[in-house]
């Protein structure tokens, strides 16, 4: 199947209130305009360097998230342009993305990426983390991002139990979280191969890829 028959096929599948990130990672700027001339405009993207190049050569109307482990130094070549930062993960971070984000006269959208998997390989906070990170003054002085919600990553596993409970973990998070910050709204989980059980969960959004374009050869 095309790709935009992948997506046609996903969206219909989607509840109308989850949003859907076409993860366009490794993937060629011709292989994502298919996709946008099908009329989808949110792509997300690993690498700041990759996502910078897509950005300088696609429509300005595609909205990018940046969904992969953020370096601090590079997060000044996406400051004028990304839409939504999922893997935000300390407070340095946060400070980093508030400082460009002002230099660029705008407000940057973040989610906080919290560690759900068992893999330590993945990033990510834990719930003390979390909760010290929205009640710490530093935060709360930032002016040039907005916590939208929460993402996490399940752990890569055949066992769906598994991941139904590190996504339920994650909503539970994601509920209790909503009373300091009641304005949250966004909650990242589910890719290709989870992404129904997270819906299930009460995902908002998923980040899909190789359902949508293709197996990738790299990551
Ligand atoms: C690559 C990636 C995805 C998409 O993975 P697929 O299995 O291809 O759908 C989703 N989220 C993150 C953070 C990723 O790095």
């Amino acid at each position: 199947m095309s790709i935009a028959e992948n997506l046609e096929k996903i969206k219909y599948t989607l509840p109308g209130d989850v949003a859907l990130v076409a993860v366009s990672k490794t993937k060629s700027v011709s292989e994502i305009k298919e996709a946008y001339d099908a009329g989808h405009m949110v792509f997300g993207e690993n690498k700041i360097q990759e996502m910078v190049q897509k950005w300088e050569e696609m429509p300005k109307d595609i909205q990018w998230h940046m969904i992969g482990h953020v370096q601090r130094n590079k997060v000044k070549y996406m400051a004028k342009f990304v839409s939504l930062v999922h893997g935000v993960d300390s407070i340095k971070l946060l400070q980093e993305i508030d400082k460009r984000a002002e230099q660029n006269n705008r407000v940057i959208d973040c989610l906080l990426q919290i560690h759900i998997a068992e893999e330590s390989s993945k990033f990510g906070l834990n719930a003390r983390e979390l909760n010290e990170l929205i009640h710490s003054s530093t935060f709360q002085k930032m002016k040039n991002i907005a916590i939208k919600g929460l993402m996490g990553m399940a752990t890569f596993t055949d066992d769906k139990n598994q991941i139904r409970r590190e996504f339920r973990f994650l909503k539970t998070l994601f509920d209790t979280t909503q009373k300091a910050l009641p304005h949250i709204s966004v909650l990242s989980m589910g890719m290709s191969g989870d992404y129904k059980i997270a819906i299930e969960e009460g995902s908002s959004m998923v980040r899909i890829g190789s359902s949508i374009f293709g197996a990738r050869n790299v990551n």
